[in-house]
């Protein structure tokens, strides 16, 4: 087909040029003396990304599902007991890998669309007197149905419960898009990976460790080889890895932190919102619904569309992916055939995501859905038009100068 694939899944996402320029270099050495610039940039970086004074950032050849593990095995001893809460597939997965690793799971079952639910997560801790409970797992974004969680909320049922217990956060479809504070919100195990918001190939699992959970590290009697924090803290003191790192990845990394850093946190996780109020509109506008229930679920990053009755959210998918080049995201689990997804994190702009919408409504029309083309783009052009950020709107500089200037403008976090 002619022109561009249009990659609308939530992950892998689109990477940008200049990630796919940083990333075309000639091998190094990694054991040279002139190699751990680059390590201790990137682990100082990611710092910032997950916004932690106290904790550490880690990064492995992996993805977020080995991150799961990392933060499992590097915390717990075998048979410890913890709380995880199931709204979605990747809760789903979450808890299943900890019951693979041999950890007794305590499973709150949540309706999917909505998230973590922190009055039940106090209740099931205060009925835990011995405090046997070693951790509480949650999902930031439930990519399989685009809700987001109050992770602070989170914190606070667990504090109001005086429980111990470590928290555990998979951000793999956050991190790098949505606001995220490692510290402020008592995170002590961040989950994420290099294909989402991180706008990279996939290949990296990245991992932040509070400092109450680097204590654990020493203590935790569970079996680890590849995955030990122990031989990455002795080697990335000086800016080395116990083995060969995925080079290519890293310079892929140093340059998506330095687009991110040089946009701004606050401001990238204002762009996300804005792109995915736009698309929420939309959804409207077709007269369908999200899977997320409520404003308060509503994810950023990812938009799960319910498909009219008789109409499965795969037939929309294949058609858009057949006729018109346009990848769109699946229902997993319970909610598979049910519905499809929109991602709308990493590097994307409004006319991208008009264009996906576009490509939506047609797909869905030819479907069979009762849809109005251009209804849904016409509510997030609308959107989109006035909501424009002051800063592009205020001054009518060439564009050149204007980047320049913002880019100037914003201080590195
Ligand atoms: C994509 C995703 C994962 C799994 O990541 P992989 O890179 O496929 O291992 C885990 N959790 C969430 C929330 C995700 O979106």
């Amino acid at each position: 087909m002619a022109g561009r694939h249009f990659l609308f899944v939530p992950g892998p996402t689109h990477v940008p040029e200049r990630i796919q320029r940083a990333m075309q270099r000639a091998m190094i050495d990694h054991r040279s003396s002139a190699f751990p610039e680059l390590p201790l940039s990137i682990l100082r970086d990611l710092a910032a990304l997950f916004r932690t004074r106290s904790g550490r950032a880690f990064v492995f050849a992996a993805t977020g599902t080995g991150m799961w593990e990392a933060a499992l095995t590097n915390t717990l001893s075998p048979g410890d007991r913890v709380l995880a809460l199931r709204y979605g597939q990747f809760c789903h997965n979450f808890a299943e890998a900890a019951r693979r690793l041999g950890f007794r799971v305590e499973q709150i079952e949540i309706p999917w669309g909505e998230g973590a639910d922190p009055a039940r997560i106090e209740a099931a801790l205060r009925a835990d007197r011995a405090h046997e409970i070693q951790g509480v797992l949650v999902v930031h974004n439930e990519t399989s149905t685009g809700v987001r969680s109050d992770i602070a909320a989170v914190r606070r049922a667990i504090d109001a419960a005086g429980h111990p217990a470590l928290l555990y956060v998979d951000g793999v479809s956050s991190i790098g898009s949505l606001e995220f504070r490692m510290d402020d919100w008592g995170v002590d195990l961040a989950i994420t990976g290099s294909q989402k918001g991180l706008m990279l190939p996939p290949g990296l699992g990245i991992l932040g460790v509070s400092a109450k959970a680097l204590a654990r590290v020493e203590t935790a009697r569970s079996p680890r080889s590849y995955f030990d924090l122990r031989d990455q803290l002795k080697h990335n003191a000086t800016g080395y890895f116990p083995y060969t790192p995925p080079l290519s990845l890293l310079f892929g990394l140093r340059e998506a932190l330095d687009m991110l850093l040089e946009e701004g946190l606050d401001a990238v996780a204002a762009r996300h919102h804005r792109l995915g109020e736009g698309v929420r509109r939309a959804v409207r506008a077709w007269g369908l619904e999200t899977c997320s229930r409520g404003p308060e679920w509503h994810s950023d990053t990812v938009t799960a569309v319910m498909t009219p009755p008789g109409v499965s959210g795969a037939s929309v998918i294949d058609i858009a992916f057949k006729r018109y080049d346009l990848s769109l995201g699946g229902g997993l689990g319970d909610v598979a055939g049910k519905l499809f997804r929109i991602g709308h994190l990493g590097d994307v702009n409004e006319l991208m995501l008009l264009g996906a919408l576009a490509g939506v409504e047609m797909a869905m029309a030819d479907a069979g859905i009762d849809v109005q083309l251009g209804s849904g783009v016409a509510a997030a052009a609308s959107w989109y038009r006035e909501s424009v950020p002051d800063v592009r709107a205020e001054s009518d500089e060439p564009s050149a100068a204007k980047g320049e200037r913002q880019r100037g403008a914003v201080a590195r976090t």
